[in-house]
């Protein structure tokens, strides 16, 4: 099955996608054209030729999770990298609040969505696997969850938990978790496995294996004297545990994708978490920038 990632409308093949992409771009539909412009090319091509490049851009060469892996390098380390992990190579009090505000509501949709999952699917190691993820992020198993140790990040550079509470997402974000939410609750539990868990690689540090040019963020950060005990913490947690995460979630969606016959649905519901997923980024960015308005110069610079 071929389907429009931007639509849905699908075909047995992909010239009948790509002359209604062609079609909608000629009547200047704009999220037709966005697409196009951001993931393919944004000079004219005729239908034949997007036809090859669209069975080019969604072959799975290596598998699924391969595919998604590559597809995460591309957008967000690839030939110019997302600004917020810019930003992470050295991220001043600024850019970490600026984590630290709007990924309180990323978290807490995080954990919502993925209990979604759980009510959604019959398969008994998803549901244990998204139950631990569960319980790691909030509960913490013996340690402080990930939650916790955001806001304890947040404190440890001068807000007071109440102040962090006190914030309501930027409309990035929201949208964002708007995306998230629409996925869980009209697409199926794997495609919201995949648009979930793949969020998770940007963290992965064997990605500079697979052709990343950098890290999540500069690992000379967890010994420096000059970041808080807290901040070290919170982000030793994802540099140690994201990996494992991700790799499990995309092997289980990689085989059940396959037994239920959605493979293209999961790429197609993936690319709309992904574009979500740096949009979110860049509300990081905009919140840090309340902290510090320098920030605009460095944004501008590199975007
Ligand atoms: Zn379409």
């Amino acid at each position: 099955m071929s389907i429009c990632p931007v639509c849905r409308f699908r075909s047995n093949n992909w010239g009948d996608v790509a002359s209604h992409i062609h079609d909608m771009t000629s009547r200047s539909d704009p999220p037709h054209v966005m697409w196009l412009n951001r993931n393919l090319s944004s000079r004219e091509v005729s239908s034949q030729e997007l036809a090859g490049t669209l069975e080019d851009y969604f072959s799975l060469k290596g598998g699924l999770s391969s595919w998604i892996r590559g597809k995460v390098i591309e957008k967000i380390y690839g030939e110019r990298p997302h600004p917020f992990i810019l930003a992470m190579q050295k991220p001043n009090r600024a850019v970490l609040l600026g984590y630290v505000i709007e990924h309180r509501h990323f978290l807490r949709n995080w954990i919502r969505v993925l209990s979604m999952i759980v009510y959604k699917t019959d398969k008994d190691d998803v549901a244990r696997y998204e139950l631990e993820n569960i319980s790691q992020e909030f509960l913490g198993n013996g340690s402080p969850p990930h939650y916790e140790l955001l806001i304890r990040m947040g404190e440890s550079l001068g807000l007071t938990r109440d102040e962090i509470m006190s914030y309501d997402p930027l409309p990035s974000t929201s949208s964002s978790i708007k995306v998230w939410r629409n996925i869980a609750e009209t697409r199926s539990w794997v495609e919201t496995m995949a648009s979930m868990h793949s969020m998770e690689l940007i963290a992965d540090k064997s990605l500079r294996n697979y052709g990343s040019k950098m890290h999540y963020f500069n690992p000379s950060i967890l010994t420096d004297q000059d970041y808080p005990d807290a901040v070290k913490k919170f982000l030793a947690e994802g540099y140690n545990a994201d990996e494992y995460h991700a790799w499990k979630a995309l092997e289980l969606v990689e085989k059940y994708s396959q037994e239920l016959g959605v493979v293209e649905d999961v790429q197609v519901s993936f690319l709309r978490s992904l574009d979500a997923l740096s949009k979110y980024l860049m509300a990081r960015l905009e919140r840090a920038m309340e902290f510090d308005p320098n920030l605009i110069k460095f944004v501008e610079a590199v975007t």
